[in-house]
């Protein structure tokens, strides 16, 4: 029994969505492109799907392509998008994307990729942006829209205005901005990538969104499914899934624009007024509710996240992608961080269920850790996710 920290990281499976899962295995288990009139059913219900995330995004049925999510999605982009540039032309990247964007975009477009740099609260200039896509070499740009280890708000919005008045495609990574923040204005972008376990759904599954002046799209080959623009048999029970916490976690933002406060920011203050030393990168940006990323001087990370989880809370040293990788997370160095402080850093991240006693709990978990260096006791208060 913990309480759940780690939620950029990934989400448990909805209840809702468990069911809705388990009455796809069992009833429409059937590859909906076979011809059994069984399978047509499944058909039917995935092109419903499609049409129902498209109306919450805006955007034609066509533009949704149904994938294994935010890795794969990413991947796809930067790669159609190399295929049909015209020789010479670039992308430029923020400096703090995820590894899937990152490494995919050292592999597919080596020196035509171009990191554009972010301040020390972690958010890319506009004026830089539009300064560098003047230069009139750019293909794509790929911008997260929220970032998973600070929580830092991009301003995509403004980023798509301006792509698009420079005539150049960008592409929003909304991984961790979908569940947590509406979807308004995310259809204006020419893809967006998406992945249903940030926000109560399973693992390996996702979407895409492709603007439809890019309808010659295809991720990975050997087949006509979705469209003809990603090959293989369509995952519906997981996309059942998906669609629900989809509808639960975006009902629920169209009811509360913004994320009513979790006591995410009380935390954070408790934590500065008892732990000296202590930073907080991004503060002064706008960020996801849910995430506080903490430079907690004394201990490496490492050290917090086991004296954490003894006392019954899970946090997170950085991404979760990141773990176990040596050296200092790339999001933090981009900030102008230095190894030593990045290697200190914990990242908070909660569910949309947390509530402000647990941030509390875990508020006093942490000063008291930091008093009296992990000798005291393990919390029995501890509520269960
Ligand atoms: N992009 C961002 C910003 C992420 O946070 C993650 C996962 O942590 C991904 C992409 C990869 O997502 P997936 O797990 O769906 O492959």
């Amino acid at each position: 029994m913990s309480l759940y920290f780690d939620a950029n990281a990934t989400t448990p499976l909805l209840p809702e969505a468990r069911e809705a899962w388990l009455a796809a295995v069992d009833e429409h288990w059937q590859n909906p492109s076979s011809p059994s009139r069984a399978s047509a059913r499944v058909h039917v219900l995935l092109e419903q799907s499609r049409t129902k995330i498209a109306d919450r995004f805006g955007v034609s049925a066509e533009s949704v392509v149904f994938n294994s999510g935010a890795t794969e999605g990413n991947r796809d982009v930067l790669a159609y998008m190399r295929r049909i540039a015209a020789p010479g032309q670039q992308l430029a990247q923020s400096a703090i994307e995820h590894p899937s964007v990152r490494e995919n975009a050292q592999e597919i477009w080596s020196d035509d990729a171009l990191e554009l740099p972010v301040d020390e609260q972690g958010r890319i200039s506009l004026e830089y942006l539009d300064e560098t896509l003047a230069l009139g070499k750019f293909a794509l740009v790929s911008l997260m829209a929220a970032n998973n280890e600070t929580g830092v708000v991009q301003p995509w919005r403004e980023a798509i205005d301006l792509c698009h008045r420079r005539r150049v495609a960008i592409h929003v990574d909304a991984t961790q901005w979908v569940g947590k923040e509406p979807l308004a204005g995310l259809g204006s972008a020419d893809f967006v990538t998406v992945s249903g376990h940030k926000f109560g759904g399973p693992k390996g599954a996702g979407f895409l969104i492709v603007a439809p002046a890019f309808s010659g799209f295809a991720g990975q080959r050997g087949g006509a499914q979705e469209h003809d623009h990603r090959a293989g048999t369509e995952n519906y029970p997981a996309v059942a899934a998906m669609m629900v916490a989809l509808k639960v976690s975006d009902d629920l933002l169209r009811g509360d624009a913004i994320q009513a406060c979790c006591g995410r920011d009380a935390f954070e203050a408790k934590l500065l007024a008892n732990i000296e030393g202590l930073q907080i990168w991004g503060q002064g940006a706008p960020r996801l509710a849910n995430t506080s990323s903490l430079c907690l001087p004394g201990h490496e990370n490492s050290r917090w996240v086991r004296l954490l989880e003894q006392r019954g809370f899970v946090v997170s040293t950085g991404s979760a992608c990141a773990t176990g990788k040596a050296g200092p997370s790339h999001v933090l160095a981009a900030m102008g961080i230095s190894p030593e402080c990045a290697l200190q850093t914990v990242r908070v991240s909660s569910l949309r269920r947390t509530v402000a006693a647990d941030w509390d709990l875990l508020a006093k978990a942490f000063i008291d850790l930091s008093e009296n260096g992990g000798s005291a006791t393990a919390n029995s208060q501890v509520i269960s996710i």
